[in-house]
């Protein structure tokens, strides 16, 4: 579900700096170096926001709408410190004030410090945005930002009292933000953000058209979950590296869990190619706010391709006595790629209130925005949105509905990347 408090909260942690900034600047501060330094500050909050997001804590996916929209926020506010930090390096004053005694420069790191900040925020900046770099390298280096972090905490806090009052109310505000990143960052790379593993054991390794169904057993006590939720998954075994997430495509109450997994790379080959049943699996969830149970009684869910898996556990936990109305449209390139497709009609054959639309891009039928609203009953705006499916799918839609007067807290979507 879309949920803005958590930006808002963003945005309300910068303007409260901003004020205390520009309210109690020391009067021998020229207004180049609060203004550079109000920059420096918002790029150290802002990498504290993205830091405090890669917590994976729940209380922020309530606040930003699940995981995979809090990595978004984490990439975008990690972008934009990277770019106030720029711009404080350039503006800042590099030589004393005229008066200031020479003596307060000598054997203080903090210009050091600032360019080596400076550098490692440049080369993580490029492995963090570059993806071509595969996951299983991308996701150790990416802890490069952790450095950084550390490097411009002690930029700040050693800086010669000519340019930074530390023990202001925004420097104290900053002391703060660092105090909580530092100890976000230790919780995140010391693993301990990771939901507590449930032990499972593989039942069955079903091979599908370009997928994989893999279903597990639970060891003990099984994953309590919504429909929609996802989890990591890892391989308890030699050779499988790190866990992966996927969205949990059975119905919470059913004895054994089930995900649905695309063959796309590595991994996933390797799901489908050699793993047998027998070996044990952690299981680290639940995750993700992709919940359409206490959304509007007109819904349309939009899955494209392996974007069904959301959508399936849904419909596998739907009762016949759902008051919602619901537009299932399932688009695929072909029938034969459509999988689950005979599940989905007998599903919509139990339950009235789904109406089932299979669309096939060979046979030249796409999910467009013009064609529900020739077909669909009600005015598009009336509907509450669910979409998961590829990017340039979730996008043009959106971009369509909004061009149709459908306001935007009514879509929500789904995304099957962190990156
Ligand atoms: C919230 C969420 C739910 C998902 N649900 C499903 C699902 O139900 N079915 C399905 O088929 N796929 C799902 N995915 C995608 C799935 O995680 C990737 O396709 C899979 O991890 C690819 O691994 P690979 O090594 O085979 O492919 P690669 O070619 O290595 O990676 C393909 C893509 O997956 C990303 N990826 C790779 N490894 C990881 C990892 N360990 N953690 C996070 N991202 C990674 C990469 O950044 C890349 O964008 C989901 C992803 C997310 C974020």
């Amino acid at each position: 579900m879309l949920k803005r408090h958590g930006i808002f909260a963003i945005i309300g942690l910068i303007a409260l700096f901003a004020v205390l900034h520009l309210g109690f600047a020391p009067e021998d501060h020229s207004s180049r170096t609060t203004g550079t330094t109000l920059l420096g500050g918002i790029a150290f909050l802002l990498m504290t926001c993205s830091i405090v997001l890669s917590t994976r804590a729940p209380m922020f996916e309530d606040w930003f709408g699940g995981l995979d929209r809090m990595y978004q926020v984490h990439r975008i506010v990690g972008v934009l410190a990277a770019l106030f930090a720029l711009v404080h390096f350039f503006g800042v004053p590099k030589a004393l004030p005229d008066g200031a005694d020479p003596a307060v420069n000598v054997l203080v790191p903090s210009a050091p410090l600032g360019m080596l900040s400076l550098i490692f925020l440049v080369i993580g900046l490029f492995i963090a945005l570059n993806r071509k770099i595969r996951y299983s390298f991308w996701r150790p280096t990416h802890k490069i930002m952790g450095l950084v972090y550390i490097l411009v905490f002690g930029h700040f806090f050693t800086a010669p009292p000519v340019f930074v009052a530390q023990f202001s109310p925004s420097g104290l505000m900053l002391l703060a933000a660092g105090i909580v990143g530092i100890l976000s960052m230790l919780y995140s790379v010391f693993g301990m953000n990771r939901r507590t593993a449930v032990p499972f054991n593989i039942e069955a390794v079903n091979p599908l058209e370009r997928a994989t169904e893999v279903v597990l057993k639970p060891a003990g006590q099984s994953l309590d979950f919504k429909p929609g939720q996802f989890a990591f998954v890892e391989i308890d075994a030699k050779g499988w590296s790190e866990p992966h997430p996927f969205t949990i495509s059975s119905a919470p109450g059913e004895d054994r869990l089930r995900f649905t997994m695309k063959v796309l790379g590595d991994w996933t080959r390797k799901v489908r190619e050699e793993l047998q049943p027998g070996v044990d699996v952690k299981v680290r969830g639940p995750y993700g706010r992709f919940d359409a149970s206490n959304a509007g009684d007109k819904q349309i869910w939009l899955a494209g391709g392996i974007g069904l898996t959301p959508f399936l556990s849904k419909i596998r936990a739907m009762e016949p006595d759902d008051k919602r109305q619901i537009h299932l449209v399932y688009a695929a390139r072909e029938a034969q790629e459509a999988i689950f497709l005979d599940e989905l009609k007998v599903h919509a054959g139990r339950l009235s209130n789904v109406t089932l639309v299979p669309l096939f891009s060979d046979e030249g039928n796409f999910a467009r925005v013009d064609m529900m609203k020739q077909k669909l009953p009600d005015p598009l705006d009336s509907y509450e949105y669910f979409m998961c499916g590829p990017k340039p799918m979730v996008d043009g839609i959106m971009k369509d509905l909004k061009a149709e007067g459908v306001p935007r807290h009514k879509i929500h979507t789904e995304a099957f990347e962190f990156r």
